[in-house]
């Protein structure tokens, strides 16, 4: 993956009347741009990987879930088992970066299930 140099909005965000003077709120979030090129499983890994290396550590589900998600995504793996370990993550981490690492992985199931190699949906 490269990455591209940022841009600068042509039109002002912010509240009106507060600074910046548009009419936009953009929040916080970020924005990725991919070439049609591009892996599907390795943009997965990559963001995987950044939540993994950014946890701080302080609550288990993402502590350890983050990092079995990543070693999920290295060979064809179960949806049903990512399925409940993404979910156990997201319903116990304590902060948003934990309640959002398995967005790309689930998000990857849902719309590119051929990329990830043989899909199951065995329960356990
Ligand atoms: S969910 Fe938040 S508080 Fe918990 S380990 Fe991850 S980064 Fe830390």
């Amino acid at each position: 993956m490269r990455e591209a140099p940022p841009v600068t909005p042509s039109e002002p965000s912010g509240r009106p009347g507060g600074a910046g003077g548009g009419a936009v709120n953009p929040g916080t979030g970020g924005v990725i741009a991919l070439a049609g090129g591009d892996s599907v499983r390795e943009v997965v890994r990559a963001l995987l990987a950044f939540n993994a290396r950014e946890s701080c550590g302080k609550c288990t589900p993402c502590r350890e879930g983050t990092g079995r998600l990543l070693a999920q995504i290295e060979a064809p793996l179960d949806a049903g088992t990512v399925a409940r370990l993404a979910e156990v993550i997201q319903l116990a981490s304590l902060c948003g970066l934990g309640q959002a690492a398995p967005l790309s992985v689930l998000s990857g199931l849902a719309d590119f299930p051929e990329v990830f190699g043989r899909v199951s949906s065995r329960k356990a």
